[in-house]
């Protein structure tokens, strides 16, 4: 037998036992050999800092969580490539394993890596990765990408569903490498300060129960009901799969045993989630970039009075209650409904005229699922300026909205109690209210619309027209 080989299992968006291919080859490798197994997780400030405090948060208790199911992990702080290269030469590690990262900076970071640990005598092997199907592997007769999402869809349907989830790890049955220092969990990832949002229960464990609550309540129905915030029917797994504490196979394989539309929807929904991923990894200056060169020129309003609006939005007063509710909701979870997430960026992009990466900012920045592909896109997307042809004469009214998605009001109520009292027709358009309803003695406040919807429209239509030569 050769002698013993120890590897590292370097965690990152993949914090769990079940389905981890990278994790059964490092524990493969290991014990093959009669070596040891370090579990390693390396907070990199490039990431943890500008990561917003609900984020942090969650993943230092996601961390928890899995070090509670038996994973003995050592966490670091640093840069990944030195971490590595200390870490490696300590314990005498041949190999280490992780996740492919598909997103611009873990691409660069990852490659950056693998030469540093070559020049030591270690490999990385990156292996699987937190997509149904890695972006890069769907692609059109011709071989190229796929610029909309429809055709990708139908091509992604043909192999996706083939695609088996693993085995769960047994951490007891794991030969772990324990010997190695370390700051503990909370102080490695560093203090969240302020955070403020009720965040959800971390870890395999929660994601597991909140994938049982949804199939059993809302899968069947979920085409018909996913668009209504206030009956939070959807899965509430994006936090989840953000960390990889579920994988979207083992989504995929639960919801193969539901024949139904709205299995067939929900599988549609993680469709989306990969279609982003693909873009990106295809042009991954659309993180920053508009994904459509013309819209780059696009003028967005700055200033005083901009960041005035920009401010109402953020704290959710622009006296439009459906936008509010969304923006409360975002403050008070770290989490917003799709359905609304869509209708406050168009707010903000169409209504307030500012930049749609103001807003992307300010989503990264609070969300618990805050992902950069998902997030630019979705941006990009309600914004007009990304992937499949969204119309830019789109604009989303915000009352409407309101009254389509949540006709009685409930939602909004839910998170605007100063509106909680009005009925169902003035929940939605409180300045119509009665004086005497609105303003009652020892009641909040709430704001008129800080702009006029119908005059905004037109606004953003002529901005729109006026950078499209082609008129379309
Ligand atoms: P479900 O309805 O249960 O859907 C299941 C899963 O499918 C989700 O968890 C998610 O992984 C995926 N999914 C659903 N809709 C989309 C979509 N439109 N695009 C990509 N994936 C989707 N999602 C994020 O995970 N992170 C983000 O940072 C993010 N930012 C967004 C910003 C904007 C402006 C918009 C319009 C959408 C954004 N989304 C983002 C997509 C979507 O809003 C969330 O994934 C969804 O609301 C999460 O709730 P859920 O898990 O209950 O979703």
């Amino acid at each position: 037998m050769d002698a013993p080989v120890n590897t590292v299992i370097w965690f990152r968006r993949d914090l769990r036992l079940t389905d981890h291919p990278a994790l059964d080859a490092a524990v493969a490798a290991a014990v093959r050999s009669g070596g040891r197994v370090l579990a390693l997780f390396i907070a990199d400030p490039r990431l943890t800092i500008p990561s917003g405090s609900n984020r942090l948060d969650h993943l230092r208790a996601c961390l928890e969580a899995l070090a509670a199911d038996g994973v003995p992990l050592v966490v670091r702080r640093g840069d990944p490539a030195a971490v590595l290269a200390e870490i490696v030469a300590g314990i005498g590690a041949s190999a280490v394993y992780c996740s492919v990262d598909f997103g611009p900076y873990g691409r660069r970071r990852d490659d950056r890596v693998a030469d540093r640990l070559r020049a030591d005598g270690c490999d990385l092997h990156a292996v699987d990765s937190p997509y149904v199907l890695p972006p890069g592997t769907v692609r059109k007769g011709d071989g190229s990408p796929f610029k909309v999402f429809t055709p990708f869809s139908r091509v992604w349907a043909q192999t996706a569903l083939s695609h088996a989830p693993g085995e769960r790890c047994r951490p007891g049955d794991v030969p772990w490498l324990t010997s190695v220092d370390h700051e503990g969990i909370a102080s490695g990832i560093g203090e969240a300060v302020g955070r403020t949002a009720a965040l959800p229960v971390a870890g395999e464990r929660a994601a597991a129960e909140r994938l049982k609550h949804f199939v059993r309540h809302h899968l069947r129905t979920y085409h018909e009901v996913r668009n209504l915030p206030a009956a939070d029917a959807t899965s509430r797994l994006s936090a989840d799969l953000k960390f990889g504490v579920v994988h979207p196979r083992q989504l995929l394989a639960v919801a193969a045993h539901h024949p139904g539309e709205g299995a067939r929807v929900f599988r549609n929904e993680l469709c989306w989630r990969d279609f982003y991923a693909d873009v990106l990894w295809h042009r991954p200056e659309t993180a920053r970039h508009e994904f459509d060169d013309r819209m780059a020129s696009m003028h967005h309003d700055t200033g005083a009075e901009a960041d005035r609006r920009f401010e109402a939005w953020r704290t959710g007063t622009t006296g439009y209650p459906f936008i509010d509710a969304g923006m409360r909701q975002l403050l008070a979870e770290g989490w917003m409904h799709n359905r609304v997430r869509m209708a406050v960026a168009s707010f903000l992009v169409k209504d307030l005229h500012l930049d749609w990466r103001r807003g992307a900012r300010w989503f990264m920045k609070e969300l618990v699922d805050g992902d950069l592909a998902s997030n630019q896109h979705g941006w990009q997307w309600t914004a007009g300026t990304g992937t499949d042809a969204a119309p830019y004469f789109r604009v989303f009214n915000p009352i409407t909205q309101g009254r389509k998605f949540d006709p009685d009001g409930t939602y909004i109520r839910r998170y605007l109690p100063e509106l909680a009292h009005l009925d169902t027709n003035h929940v939605h358009q409180p300045w119509l209210a009665p004086p005497t309803l609105l303003d009652a003695p020892g009641r909040a406040t709430y704001p008129p619309p800080i702009v006029e919807h119908l005059a905004e429209r037109d606004e953003a239509l002529a901005r729109y027209r006026e950078v499209r030569a082609d008129g379309g």
